[in-house]
């Protein structure tokens, strides 16, 4: 079978690795430059432009694999406002001033915090409905649409920011390319993206928590450098970001993993009333990497 060219390399020829139900096709990786990406798509959820259709199936898929307990998710709410304090802390190692853009900026929560650090706030977002909710703040600006209908003037921007959108994208080395474009030269990309590199991978498989739906793009920290040192970037940092996360979230990522286990663990921090209660993690299954636009 003939798979997807690699993005990274443009080699024709990879080899299968599993078939996961929790992906849209097949996983491959590329022989000559070891990019693992899903080979072929099914539905093609790849992020390029709003598709309501789109939207509403993907939903569907995962509600039909039972990924997101939408109970658990709203009540993460302060605990992720923590991590959006993280990433601003990590952004600010390498820059704190300046005009930043979000892409994939969701409803603007990190963007609101940039804005009163003192940062001019920009942020990219496509869906529709979150979109609307960033723009009611009032302090950020946000364009509803991808980075490429943007259309943003060359370095227009003293740093760009991704947390967990690149490997949703239909061609990270386009998405790239246009980053490169509206940084200013010596600009900064910070990005986030799961790590295939890790040893959760291999002990968990085709149920690694980073298998979903709409994940098209698997880096190592090999190919994340090849990505952006081929695309007019120099590495400063590349390590695993720090994470805080309740028990509750806990027990439900173990639910996710196997069902009984985490419904047991859950009904046990209920018991104890311990569910609000934080640990901070550092994972290796999560990239986190600054660079500057050379
Ligand atoms: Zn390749």
């Amino acid at each position: 079978m003939a798979y997807l060219p690699c993005d990274l390399c443009g080699g024709t020829d990879a080899r299968f690795l599993m078939m996961c139900e929790r992906l849209d096709g097949p996983l491959v990786q590329c022989r000559r430059c070891g990019l693992v990406y899903v080979g072929a798509r099914r539905e093609d959820f790849a992020f390029s432009r709003f598709d309501p259709e789109r939207s509403r199936r993907l939903a569907e898929r995962v509600r039909a694999l039972a990924l997101v307990d939408e109970e658990v998710e709203a009540r993460e709410a302060p605990i992720r406002e923590r991590v959006m304090q993280e990433r601003l802390q990590w952004v600010q190692r390498f820059v704190t001033s300046g005009r930043l853009l979000e892409i994939g900026c969701a409803d603007g929560a990190f963007l609101a915090l940039a804005a009163r650090a003192g940062f001019h706030a920009h942020g990219v977002e496509p869906d529709p409905t979150t979109s609307a909710r960033a723009r009611q703040r009032t302090e950020i600006h946000v364009f509803p649409g991808t980075l490429a209908e943007a259309q943003y003037p060359a370095a227009s921007f003293d740093v760009v920011v991704l947390f967990h959108v690149l490997e949703h994208l239909d061609s990270p080395r386009r998405a790239l390319q246009e980053i490169h474009r509206v940084l200013r030269p010596g600009g900064i990309l910070v990005l986030e993206t799961p790590n295939i590199a890790s040893v959760w991978f291999r002990l968990f498989g085709r149920r690694w928590r980073q298998f979903i739906p709409d994940h098209y793009y698997f880096f190592s920290p090999a190919t994340l450098t090849r990505l952006l040192e081929e695309n007019g970037f120099r590495v400063l940092a590349l390590t695993h970001p720090r994470r805080i996360v309740s028990l509750r979230l806990l027990a439900d990522r173990l639910r996710r993993w196997h069902a009984p286990l985490g419904r047991f663990f859950m009904r046990g921090l209920t018991r104890l009333g311990w569910e609000e209660r934080t640990l901070t993690l550092r994972l290796s299954d999560v990239l986190l990497a600054a660079a500057r636009r050379v």
